[in-house]
């Protein structure tokens, strides 16, 4: 938009500039050059030239003579004067061997002229404009000269390189798309039992979870063009710039059909239209004119519109009726397989170790998307590299785990022995509150090394397998571990420090989520007091309650977390001698994994004699 806006300002000035350089020239260069333009003069200016000999070309009209006269230094000019009643001119005229009768040489020097002065330097700016914007946009790789075209790509099969076997996990999606694939490959076979094909796909899903990349596959399966343009493409600064590029879009699909076409991040044009006076009436039109398009055209012709986004909530539920985008392919985040399964593909482009445990670093990053764990693997390979080894081992992984979820170690960053002490402290409080509840998870991991995230240490649980449910005690369970920390340094240092702010914020997220969406609270029943948009995005919650209830629900999560905090309390007391002998040996060395915890947390205490 910016760049369009820019390409006017530039496109004004260049016409001033050329105007000006063409009167410019017309006015002061044009007169030397030619010096043919006619001059009115009297007859008797006519008389003495025809009688100096200085007469070539004559033309004799109505009630006026036209006369070119050639000077010594052999300079052309025409002159013009009136007839007189002359009857013996046209002898006195012919005596002179040299003179020529004309019949349109004042004429076509007028046109001549015309041309040079006028039309050519108008063509030679234009010619130098378009070059100009020629390069520009070959340095810009933009396409700011061509409104209302369509700056979809075409892929053929071999340009996008990528399959089906390039997508891991994603198996609903894939087959989904295999079926649209297949039919257009042979549309025979459906068109025989009378089966219409939905004539539009929309990829939904949080980011990263291989959206782009399947449409990609599809259009590396299919064989056929495949159209990609992305929805902001589509927002132009001028009304019905968009629209013109729909038509355009939809008018190449069905020259090339079968074909597909990808709109990705759909909901920049998709969006619900709304009563707003001052709403967005490009945006409005290019929607309409995508609705109309997608109507009109003929669904057995075999153009197949796929479409992705991560904001389904927001668009326009005349985009999702039956007869355009019918169909909707999930593409969630990836479970503990489909997890493996994307590392395994992302590690076959790096050189590994052998015998990698990809289903641990697989259980390690519950709720990573499919875009995590490619940098995950990247990550891993970079500091391989940057130990110096030739292939990527399990340690890479696990530490580009880590990396991925809290940045990178601060080797140098220096923290007194006191704050260490307290890290120490807090860090074994989770890891213990958390051991200590038969519903929580294992501890993988602690560390006190301080991360570029700000984290200053950090106790990573790892489930055993995948979880799709949280019970009550689950999550009562993780609300007492995320406590577990401040627990430990009000129990030890009779104090509290800030460290423990981002574990707040985990923990009321999920008394809250309790009270107000999963119904687990003894005060309300199972009433939704809050509701979710953006799912894809965060999940912001909006209340749906009286401020009353509002203000009962903030009761209820506090009571919640209080109890929680208690029994963090009263667990890390039954064990304090345990909390301190483990916090002294984290202390000792910095990272500890959840093996050694585990036994030294089971070790008999020693007898004391
Ligand atoms: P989005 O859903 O936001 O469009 P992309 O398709 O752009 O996500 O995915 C980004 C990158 O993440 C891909 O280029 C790919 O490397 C990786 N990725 C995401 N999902 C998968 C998957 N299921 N299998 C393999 N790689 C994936
Ligand atoms: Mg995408
Ligand atoms: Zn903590």
């Amino acid at each position: 938009m910016k760049n369009d806006k820019n390409i006017f300002k530039q496109l004004a000035i260049f016409s001033i500039i050329s105007l000006v350089f063409i009167i410019l020239f017309n006015a002061l260069l044009m007169p030397q050059l030619t010096k043919r333009s006619v001059k009115e003069t009297n007859y008797s200016f006519f008389l003495n030239q025809l009688d100096d000999g200085n007469i070539t070309q004559v033309k004799i009209e109505n009630t006026e003579i036209r006369f070119e006269v050639e000077t010594e230094d052999g300079r052309k000019q025409v002159y013009s004067t009136g007839r007189m009643n002359d009857p013996d001119l046209v002898d006195r005229l012919r005596k002179d061997k040299d003179i020529v009768f004309t019949e349109d040489f004042a004429e076509s020097n007028l046109l001549l002229e015309f041309l040079v002065s006028w039309v050519l330097p108008i063509i030679f700016f234009i010619v130098l404009w378009n070059i100009l914007m020629k390069g520009m946009n070959k340095r810009m790789g933009g396409n700011s000269m061509s409104f209302g075209k369509s700056n979809a790509k075409i892929y053929v099969k071999a340009q996008t390189g990528k399959t089906f076997d390039d997508v891991a996990g994603q198996d609903e999606a894939k087959e989904a798309l295999v079926e649209i694939v297949d039919f257009l490959h042979n549309p025979n076979k459906y068109a025989e039992i009378g089966a219409n094909l939905p004539k539009g796909a929309l990829l939904v899903g949080p980011p990263g979870t291989g959206k782009t990349l399947l449409a990609q596959a599809v259009a590396g399966e299919a064989n056929v063009p495949f159209f990609s343009i992305s929805g902001s493409e589509f927002v132009e600064m001028f009304v019905g710039m968009g629209a013109a590029k729909v038509r355009d879009l939809f008018k190449q699909a069905n020259e090339k059909a079968p074909c597909i076409v990808f709109i990705d991040e759909v909901d920049t044009i998709g969006k619900k239209r709304d009563g707003n006076i001052s709403g967005n009436d490009e945006r409005e039109q290019t929607l309409n004119q995508l609705l109309t398009e997608m109507d009109g055209f003929d669904g057995k012709k075999g153009v197949v519109i796929l479409a992705a986004t991560n904001r389904p909530e927001s668009l326009d539920p005349a985009l999702l009726r039956p007869g355009r985008f019918d169909r909707r392919i999930p593409a969630e985040l990836p479970d503990l397989a489909g997890r493996e399964a994307i590392l395994q593909v992302h590690a076959k482009k790096v050189k590994t170790e052998e015998n990698i445990d990809y289903n641990a670093i697989a259980r390690a990053t519950a709720g990573a998307s499919g875009a995590e764990l490619a940098n995950i693997i990247n990550e891993a390979a970079l500091r391989a590299v940057r130990n110096g080894r030739k292939l990527v081992s399990q340690s890479d992984m696990e530490e580009s785990v880590e990396v991925i979820i809290a940045g990178y170690q601060r080797k140098n960053a220096v923290i007194s022995q006191k704050e260490k002490e307290i890290i120490a402290y807090h860090e074994i409080g989770h890891a213990l509150v958390a051991a200590k509840q038969k519903d929580s998870a294992p501890v993988h991991k602690i560390t006190i090394i301080p991360r570029t995230s700000g984290a200053l240490g950090y106790t990573m649980q790892v489930d055993e397998g995948e979880k799709f449910l949280m019970t009550k005690e689950e999550a009562l369970a993780r609300i007492a571990t995320l406590t577990g920390g401040r627990s430990a340094e009000e129990l030890i240092f009779k104090s509290c420090t800030s460290g423990a702010s981002n574990d707040i914020e985990q923990a009321t997220k999920i008394a809250r989520a309790m009270v107000t969406r999963y119904g687990m609270s003894s005060k309300f029943d199972m009433i939704a007091l809050e509701t979710v948009t953006n799912q894809y995005l965060g999940g912001d919650a909006s209340l749906a309650c009286s401020p009353e209830t509002a203000s009962k629900i903030d009761e209820e999560v506090n009571s919640i977390v209080k109890t929680s905090h208690e029994k963090a309390i009263r667990i890390l007391t039954e064990n304090i001698d345990k909390l301190h002998e483990l916090a002294h040996f984290l202390l000792e060395r910095e990272t500890i994994t959840g093996e050694e915890f585990m036994d030294i947390l089971n070790k008999e205490p020693a007898i004391s004699l």
